[in-house]
């Protein structure tokens, strides 16, 4: 055992390490130029992930981050307009890839309480045909929204309502595998309301690097030119795509642990004096801590201390289950968090 593995992470799901079935099948896996497309890993990859999420084809990227910005690159071009929530991930978290490289405008719209796009609201910030304006050509939405999930009917709605005002959709679905387990419905279901969608396997799903994105084939030819243009068109890749592969396979079955786990935590932290979980947040493997900064980064520097690992932000304090924390270590992590308000 490593000094590692005394540690309990619970910073985010992109801790976990790749199970040992992943190392073997990436140590056999069969390798060719995927830029030549000639990577039979990467070929079956593409062809599951596509087939799973209900969409034509698939394009293998190196990060969610790059997986969205193709996504974007291929829905938008220079002086046109996306509308996306003020705290989304596309928006806030990429660097302003979008504005920056592809000279795409993000419209941003408060998100609700729920992590939900209000429809009404978009339906305003759409831009009229008019020189004046950049032309609104797509919606971006998040599932799940820090960790919370978002229906599907709302889903179904969305795609309703930008098939009404001749927009595309897109779904930054990086943890969108948690929002099918939460609500008991497939990835495809989920994948069918959209003309694109991005997914992390380097989260929950556990592969050690790689997102995909997915849509009709005449979207992914295009994506495939965009993520070579923003260097993302690897080699030998299979290597990787052989642990995705089984992070669409038992990764994705095994998630559901991750969801419970969160649940029982959630529970015992609920029990301890001193501050409050955000309620009804902890709707898949998030817990968030409702903690002033200063008391949240305190936090997080006592339980470093103690081997326990959580993510502090203005935001507040982040929890996150996944595979690499069992459910064994779950009394040692509230005992920590309880010593520090006990303190
Ligand atoms: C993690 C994440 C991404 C992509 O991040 P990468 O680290 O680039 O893989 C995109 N959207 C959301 C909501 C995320 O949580």
């Amino acid at each position: 055992m490593s000094a590692q593995d005394s540690v309990i992470d619970l910073r985010s799901d992109t801790v976990t390490r790749p199970t040992p079935a992943m190392r073997q099948a990436m140590a056999h896996a069969e390798v060719g130029d995927d830029v030549w497309g000639d990577d039979p890993t990467v070929n079956r990859f593409e062809a599951v992930a596509a087939e799973r999420l209900g969409h034509e084809a698939a394009v293998f990227c190196p990060t969610g981050t790059q997986a969205n910005l193709v996504a974007l690159l291929t829905h938008c071009g220079r002086g046109d307009e996306y509308i996306v929530g003020d705290d989304a991930h596309t928006y806030k978290w990429e660097g302003g890839g979008a504005a920056v490289l592809g000279g795409i405008q993000p419209q941003t719209v408060a998100f609700a309480e729920n992590g939900l796009i209000p429809l009404d609201a978009v339906a305003k910030l759409i831009k009229p045909d008019d020189v004046h304006y950049a032309r609104t050509r797509l919606l971006c939405l998040e599932n799940t929204q820090h960790g919370r999930v978002q229906s599907l009917e709302s889903m179904q709605r969305a795609r309703e309502f930008v098939d009404g005002h001749g927009l595309s959709l897109h779904l930054d679905g990086a943890r969108a595998a948690n929002a099918a387990v939460a609500l008991g419905v497939s990835l495809e279901d989920i994948g069918r309301c959209f003309h694109s969608v991005s997914l992390c396997l380097s989260k929950g799903l556990g592969a050690p690097v790689g997102s995909v994105l997915v849509g009709s084939h005449d979207f992914v030819r295009e994506a495939r030119r965009w993520r070579k243009v923003t260097g993302g068109g690897m080699r030998q890749a299979g290597v990787l795509a052989a642990a995705a592969l089984l992070a669409l396979d038992e990764g994705y079955k095994r998630l559901h642990e991750d969801h419970d786990n969160a649940a029982a935590l959630a529970a015992m932290l609920e029990a301890l004096p001193g501050f409050s979980i955000r309620a009804g947040w902890t709707q898949t493997n998030m817990i968030w801590l409702d903690l002033d900064d200063d008391v949240g980064e305190a936090l997080a520097t006592f339980a470093k201390e103690q081997g326990v690992l959580l993510a502090a932000s203005a935001y507040g304090a982040r929890v996150v289950l996944h595979r690499d924390v069992p459910a064994s270590a779950l009394p040692r992590v509230a005992e920590v968090v309880g010593r520090f308000f006990d303190a």
